[in-house]
């Protein structure tokens, strides 16, 4: 399971884009949650759904951000039986959840 911050992303991030995850992460730990998928497998889903592919038919995000088209980072969640998961634009600092 990876815990940290760094291994998530293998972009290069803008310092707002930095700053944005840094605050999630805050706001997360805040609320209980740590870093990580519950499990490889959802992680490998939501990787999928990220990036279209050959999940293409369910993918009802873009892959890239609807607001200046940077790249995407995977920001999961998790928390006993909660699970969430996020998108936050490498460039611009966007975050979502899906
Ligand atoms: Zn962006």
């Amino acid at each position: 399971m990876e815990t940290t911050l760094d291994v998530q992303v293998d972009t290069v991030l803008t310092s707002t884009a930095r700053d944005a995850i840094d605050r999630l992460y805050w706001e997360m730990e805040a609320e209980g949650y740590r870093a990580g998928a519950p499990s490889e497998e959802v992680e490998e889903i939501d990787r999928l759904v990220i990036e279209g592919g050959d999940q293409g038919a369910v993918c009802f995000k873009p892959k890239s951000c609807v607001k200046c088209g940077g790249e995407l980072s995977y920001q999961p969640y998790v928390k006993e039986r909660s699970y969430r998961s996020f998108t936050i634009c490498t460039r611009c600092g966007r975050v979502r959840e899906f």
